[in-house]
């Protein structure tokens, strides 16, 4: 009796611990997964989100019909901001230009790092109408918002590329969003363009 007390004491022991473990490393490995999509300098999603995310959503998007807008946001002479006021005021700008886009987008869009001073935004169920008012929001709150550093204002401008999805391939879908963007930029910068 006494060494079945004992033995089952042992037994219970190594289930617990096996399933504390069990349940830390879940959490490590969830906290892995976690940070394997975010970018660490801004703390929103990144690229590798996005390709998961378009993967996901285009073909919803082909199967129920519905309107797709994807946009590509690139910061307006950014080049000039690491220049003037050092790369640490450019890493902050960042954060701060991110924390504005995210105020501006809604919670069924997808806003992501693309890379450098560039954002994507993934808008299911939205029409071009729809997404240009987001994308004219995006661009006037960044030109209103100014940001402090070292006592000094500094302000910003972006431009914004916009296509609306048409059943083509992602990387096509991608490549005309890129042209939209560049348009934006030939035309004069802090403005949005649209593919058509
Ligand atoms: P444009 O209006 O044509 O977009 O001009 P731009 O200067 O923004 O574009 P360019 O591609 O010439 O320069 C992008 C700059 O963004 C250069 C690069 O050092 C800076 N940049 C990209 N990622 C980061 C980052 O994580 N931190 C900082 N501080 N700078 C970055
Ligand atoms: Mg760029
Ligand atoms: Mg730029």
């Amino acid at each position: 009796m006494i060494e079945l007390t004992t033995g089952s004491v042992i037994n219970w022991s190594v289930v617990l611990s096996v399933g504390y473990f069990m349940n830390k490393s879940s959490k490590l490995l969830n906290k892995v997964e976690e940070l394997t999509i975010t970018d660490a300098l801004t703390g929103i999603y990144n690229r590798r989100y996005f390709d998961f995310i378009m993967e996901k959503t285009i073909p919803f998007s082909k199967k129920n019909n519905t309107p797709l807008i994807f946009m590509l946001l690139d910061i307006d002479h950014f080049k000039k901001v690491n220049d003037n006021f050092g790369h640490q005021c450019g890493d902050e700008a960042l954060k701060h230009i991110s924390d504005i886009i995210g105020s501006n987008v809604r919670d069924t869009d997808a806003f992501v790092r693309f890379g450098g001073e560039e954002f994507a935004v993934i808008m299911p169920n939205t029409d071009v109408d729809e997404g240009l008012i987001i994308a004219e929001l995006i661009r006037e709150a960044i030109e209103k918002s100014g940001f402090t550093y070292n006592n000094e204002r500094i302000y910003f401008t972006i431009s914004i590329g916009v296509s609306s999805y048409n059943g083509e391939e992602i990387e096509e879908f991608i490549e005309k969003t890129d042209t939209a963007l560049y348009k934006a930029k030939e035309n004069g910068r802090n403005q949005i363009a649209i593919f058509n």
